[in-house]
């Protein structure tokens, strides 16, 4: 999980961390690296400029020349940065209304069914909550099949309705169903497309006025590059989402493209996928992945 990052920032620090005494060039020196790896990392050039510029302010600021161990402030100083560029706090997601309803946006194999089957299984696991799992893919009836493989798997119950090419109709559709059904929660998962298309834009914009999610989430492969900043400004324009998967966070990904969407759109990072497995599935921490990759 963030191997490469995390690999080069440790790079970045190490030679700072035994020195007893540091000077202003090595901060340079230092913050240059880390912007170095920041870039290498497919972090966005503005949000690694501004990292490394936030640093230098805060260690001019607290005197880390003159500290008894400048090398670990220094560290700290970048943990705390990069904390902050995660989101600081963790925010969780919000489960008002009777059902409550959760919409899925994304590209197509960004892992949003995926990612649907996980989150109904990890609210299902907190015994209170009754998911039910709506298929609005009117596209591909392999999308629909593989949800409802997924919920006859998981034990959730799954609503479709696969001669309707109204995803609009169908989304409202599952909503009634979970409340005609006792189910206090729905998740909607939707169609995606290789790219952004206007077509794609405005069936999940009108899926979301239609059905007036508490929860909106839009959800990220963080293997994409820098495309992924793209992509995400342009859910958000229509969507103004409420929080962002980061998929596939357990294969060889840089992941900084991902990293920079939360500095961009301004929306926390809610959860994280780390597997193809119903399980493979985490609550975001920002402060304990901050940790986790400056070691
Ligand atoms: P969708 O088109 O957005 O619904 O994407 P899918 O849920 O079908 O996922 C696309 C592919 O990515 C599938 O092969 C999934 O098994 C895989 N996938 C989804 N999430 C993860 C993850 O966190 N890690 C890994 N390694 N694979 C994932």
């Amino acid at each position: 999980m963030f191997d490469n990052l995390s690999e080069k920032l440790d790079g970045a620090l190490h030679k700072l961390k035994g020195h007893g005494q540091i000077t202003e060039i090595n901060i340079a020196e230092t913050l240059k690296e880390v912007r170095r790896a920041l870039l290498d990392a497919d972090v966005n050039y503005k949000i690694a400029k501004e990292f490394t510029n936030n640093v230098k302010e805060k260690a001019l600021g607290q005197d880390v020349l003159n500290s008894l161990k400048p090398g670990q402030l220094m560290v700290k100083l970048v943990k705390d940065e990069l904390t902050q560029l995660m989101g600081g706090d963790a925010v969780g997601i919000n489960l008002s209304g009777t059902p409550s309803v959760i919409l899925m946006s994304g590209l197509q194999g960004s892992g949003k069914t995926t990612f649907s089957g996980k989150l109904a299984n990890f609210l299902k696991n907190k015994k209170t909550k009754n998911p039910l799992l709506v298929a609005c893919d009117v596209y591909r009836p392999a999308a629909i099949d593989q949800l409802h493989v997924l919920g006859e798997q998981l034990n959730i119950d799954v609503y479709s309705d696969k001669g309707n090419s109204d995803a609009v109709a169908i989304a409202k559709a599952g909503v009634a169903h979970a409340k005609a059904n006792g189910h206090n929660v729905v998740i909607v998962d939707t169609a995606g497309r290789l790219g952004i298309d206007e077509q794609m834009m405005n069936e999940i914009g009108n899926i979301h006025a239609a059905i007036a999610p508490s929860e909106t989430l839009f959800v990220v492969d963080s293997m994409t590059g820098q495309d992924a900043v793209n992509t995400a400004k342009a859910f958000n324009d229509v969507l103004d989402f409420d929080g962002v998967i980061l998929t596939k966070l357990d294969g060889d990904t840089r992941g900084g493209a991902a990293l920079s969407i939360k500095s961009v759109v301004d929306k926390p990072i809610k959860f994280i996928g780390t597997g193809e497995k119903m399980e493979a599935i985490d609550v975001f921490y920002p402060e304990r992945m901050a940790d986790r990759i400056l070691g």
